[in-house]
């Protein structure tokens, strides 16, 4: 008999052995009583005409072809989109296969990749993956980033989500530009999964900073993180970069239907604007409500807040909204066991959670 379980497997190669894989928050077998406010996603559905496209004849007879495996159309959408030509575009499986890419193709150095201490914990995980070695800045006491931190000699590139995840802080772009000119030499990656909710996005610098790759999401406010669409925009040479790291791994990463539906929610413009304003309104009154409750919260530009009970540990308030089928994300980390992270859900859902939260408190 061989030893194996779920931790161990003498079949493993060693590297796989070691891995620490990312945990993603809960995804519920059903959310029918549930109050899902942990993973970020959007609380209402995407536009209509992304519906529509799962409607039109002929789509399910069209699978039996391979997707176009540049994702022409849909790339050339986002560039039309965002000023860039389609050269400038990459896409991926989901903005995290996006970054897999981007860790492979230009943080792998001798010297160390620069983050922030309190971040997105896939980073950490890519590095691991890649064999990245890394340094973490520590943010100031509230939570934001100071970039003369990342002054450091010898970096093999930097990396920081703006709005950052998950305090939700943003950064405004002379900072980000700063950054880039502290590392002219390295790929700065600005992780902008959350832009639309209030910040102004890095793209505008694309045209003037050949190390700046910036990295965007459907999933939270297209409304389709069950689509599993990211991509990316920089200068061609580093898109070049990304497409010889994806087609080396896999020449079909977005399949026809994904291409069809992305398209469709990134052209339409008008539904993405209002969904956001209706996201921006939900936080603002549910951070008012909380604040006069007895609650820190971390100023958000982001479609989630990042808030410290005074009265209860985290841990504990977690555990009571958790009974009372309101899901949110608490991280047992330092620096952070003190703050939960609440997606901002519809505005009955964020009633739901302050009414909640008063019982608890
Ligand atoms: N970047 C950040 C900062 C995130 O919080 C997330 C969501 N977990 C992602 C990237 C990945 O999003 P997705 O793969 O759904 O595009």
């Amino acid at each position: 008999m061989t030893e194996s379980n779920k931790d161990h497997s003498l079949f493993w190669s060693p590297a796989v052995a070691k891995l620490q894989p990312y945990v993603p928050g809960e995804q519920p077998k059903t959310t029918a009583r549930l109050i899902k406010l942990n993973t970020n996603e959007s609380p209402y559905p995407p536009s209509p005409k992304a519906q529509a496209v799962l409607q039109e004849e002929g789509l399910a007879a069209h699978l039996r072809l391979y997707p176009d495996p540049e994702s022409t159309q849909l790339r050339e959408t986002i560039a039309a989109q965002f000023d860039l030509s389609p050269e400038q575009v990459f896409v991926g499986n989901g903005s995290d296969e996006v970054l897999a890419h981007a860790f492979y193709s230009f943080f792998q150095r001798p010297e160390p990749l620069l983050y922030p201490d309190i971040t997105y914990s896939f980073y950490p995980v890519y590095c691991q993956f890649y064999g990245i070695e890394s340094q973490k800045l520590p943010l100031r006491d509230d939570f934001s980033i100071a970039v003369e931190d990342f002054a450091i000699d010898n970096a093999g590139g930097v990396i920081i989500p703006n709005p950052n995840a998950p305090t939700g802080r943003y950064l405004p772009l002379a900072e980000i530009e700063k950054l880039l000119q502290l590392h002219p030499e390295r790929v700065v990656v600005i992780d902008e999964a959350y832009i639309d909710f209030g910040g102004e996005s890095a793209v505008a610098l694309i045209d003037r900073y050949p190390n700046l790759l910036v990295i965007h999401t459907l999933s939270k406010s297209h409304a389709l993180a069950g689509l599993r669409l990211g991509y990316a925009m920089g200068q061609a040479h580093l898109i070049e970069g990304l497409n010889r790291a994806k087609n080396s791994f896999n020449s079909y990463p977005i399949d026809g239907i994904a291409q069809k539906v992305a398209t469709a929610a990134i052209a339409d413009r008008e539904w993405l604007a209002d969904n956001c304003a209706k996201v921006i309104a939900t936080r603002e009154w549910t951070c008012s409500e909380l604040t006069e409750i007895g609650f820190d919260i971390v100023p958000s530009t982001a479609n989630f807040i990042f808030a410290k009970p005074q009265k209860i540990s985290a841990e504990d308030l977690f555990n009571a909204l958790r009974e009372r089928n309101i899901i949110v994300r608490y991280f047992n980390k330092p620096r952070i066991s003190e703050y939960l992270r609440i997606s901002i859900g519809t505005d009955e859902e964020m009633q739901a959670l302050v009414a909640a939260c008063r019982e608890v408190l």
